[in-house]
């Protein structure tokens, strides 16, 4: 699982619906997998993402210390561009759990995808 995917996760046991994001990640194991650079794509991303939680979670994991603050414009930023990549899209984590801050659910993880999907009585 990317974080990518991790920072547009939010918990939804029922009734679970303050502080239920950004799940807090307790990996066993991350890895690091190269993909193409591309600025266009990772500018565009910025919109959707949350970037407090990105920022936590890539310090969490020891991946990258971002700036507290983007700056208002990505033009000629391309080492930020590079290291927001290596967050977003080289980061996987690939065994673990995500756990709900608000509720404590837990979604296991396995070979670098995450199991959403929640028994009968969590709906
Ligand atoms: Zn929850």
């Amino acid at each position: 699982m990317r974080l990518l995917t991790h920072n547009l996760l939010q918990c939804h046991v029922k009734g679970c619906s303050t502080n239920n994001y950004p799940l807090r990640v307790e990996a066993t194991n991350v890895v690091h997998k190269e993909a193409d650079f591309n600025p266009e794509f990772i500018t565009h991303m910025l919109q959707k993402i949350e970037w407090n939680a990105l920022r936590t979670t890539a310090s969490a994991l020891g991946v990258a210390e971002l700036p507290e603050i983007l700056p208002l414009s990505m033009e000629g930023q391309e080492e930020l561009l590079k290291q927001i990549h290596l967050v977003l899209m080289e980061t996987h984590i690939m065994d673990g759990k995500l756990v709900c801050p608000g509720c404590s659910h837990e979604y296991l993880v396995t070979h670098g995808v995450g199991n959403m999907l929640l028994i009968e009585d969590e709906v």
